[in-house]
């Protein structure tokens, strides 16, 4: 699917295609997953379109992250989950298939071993401070 398409969420939003919705605003909606790693388990998404966090307006990623403390609270409140991670993934390589900014909004059970470990790497500390000087050269210092 090309970027410029109405995507899946787009047709969410404006109910062309069904879902299970818990929150709406003038800004955001909030509906479950089809594939839920638990119970629970919500997208928050912004209605204007914006592929990630790559691109989102700065005001509308800090209104989805106060709708998912919303969703995340109600998740506890609740008992749907005794912690919760919140989870953005950005461009192919991070296995984002759906190209429209969502925070995943995952309820946690006690052992309930839903992600692996992650897989660390070594660093010396050149390669460090080498790579620190880099990105440090590309922050915007006025965020
Ligand atoms: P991501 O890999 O972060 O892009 O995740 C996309 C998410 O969208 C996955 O959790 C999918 O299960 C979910 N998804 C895809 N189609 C729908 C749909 N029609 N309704 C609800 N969730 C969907």
């Amino acid at each position: 699917m090309s970027h410029n398409e109405p995507s899946i969420f787009t047709k969410i939003i404006n109910r062309e295609i069904p879902a299970d919705i818990v929150y709406e605003d003038e800004v955001a909606i909030a509906f479950f997953t089809i594939e839920p790693v638990n119970p629970g388990h919500t997208l928050v998404v912004p209605k204007a379109p914006s592929v990630n966090i790559l691109d989102i307006e700065p005001s509308v990623l800090s209104h989805l992250m106060h709708v998912a403390q919303n969703v995340a609270r109600a998740l506890i409140e609740t008992s749907l989950g005794s912690g919760v991670n919140i989870h953005i993934n950005n461009c192919a390589d991070a296995g984002q298939e759906v190209f429209h900014t969502h925070i995943h909004v995952i309820p946690r059970l006690p052992s309930d071993e839903a992600f692996k470990p992650p897989r660390h790497t070594t660093l010396t500390t050149e390669d460090r401070l080498q790579i620190a000087a880099k990105l440090r050269n590309h922050l915007d210092p006025t965020t």
